[in-house]
């Protein structure tokens, strides 16, 4: 009888597989990082996709679950991917090589804070919140630029580029929008920021986000099968 461990391992050849062939069909040389999305995962399985899959990074959302399971985990880096409030930058400051998900001057503040802390520069990357949509986290587009430059003048801070959650509607259409964004940002060469990474892509729509120029994919339940809330 097949066991969770080897449902993964189907799941991640297919993803490389359907990731191989979407950089060929566009023309992508480049590497593109997949970043396997543990919440509600048991840190067990997560593990085995570290070992046997070989996953490198893996994305957290929570920062209760995140400090239950982290020192479960085989060494890997860790991504925060999810909404950070500002009093719980200091639980994970000094264990994550990522804040995915900065979204306003006040975190950012209280990130670097801690970060100097600690002696630390931590990277992150800025969200956007490319559709508007009221739900979602993110920065608009059209603040983006203003907030990169003050950004550029916290010390203890790396941006390192550009995330989004697109809408499931028009899926294609915002990713699009996400790309040319990207684009227009580095153009501009602002001092003290990087554009070095697009974090687009999840289980749905991961090989339509390689079109659009992801090098982040974020992928949850196309690895470890549907989420079970407990
Ligand atoms: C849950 C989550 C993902 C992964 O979603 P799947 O559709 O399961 O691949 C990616 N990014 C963020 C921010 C998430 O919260």
């Amino acid at each position: 009888m097949k066991t969770e461990f080897d449902y993964v391992d189907e799941n991640y050849k297919r993803i490389l597989f359907n990731v191989n062939e979407a950089k060929e069909k566009n023309s992508r040389k480049d590497d593109i990082q997949i970043l396997a999305v543990t919440k509600t995962v048991d840190p067990g399985v997560v593990n085995h996709a570290i070992t046997s899959c070989g996953i490198r990074t893996i994305g957290e959302n929570r920062v209760q679950e995140y400090l239950s399971k982290k020192d479960l985990y085989k060494p890997v880096s860790v991504h925060f991917i999810g909404q950070l409030q500002t009093n719980k930058v200091k639980y994970i400051i000094d264990s994550v090589d990522m804040i995915q998900s900065l979204d306003s001057i006040k975190l950012a503040s209280e990130i670097n804070r801690h970060a100097l802390r600690i002696n630390k520069i931590q990277d992150v990357l800025v969200e956007v919140n490319i559709a508007g949509e009221a739900a979602k986290g993110g920065v608009s587009p059209d603040s983006l630029e203003d907030m990169l430059y003050e950004l550029a003048q916290l010390q203890n801070i790396r941006v390192c580029g550009l995330m989004t959650v697109p809408p499931v509607t028009d899926t294609e259409k915002f990713l699009y929008k996400m790309q040319k964004l990207y684009i227009d940002i580095s153009d501009k060469k602002i001092d003290n920021i990087n554009m070095s990474f697009l974090s687009m892509g999840m289980s749905g729509d991961y090989e339509l986000a390689i079109r659009y120029g992801s090098n982040i994919l974020r992928i949850g339940s196309a690895l470890f099968g549907a989420r079970v809330y407990k």
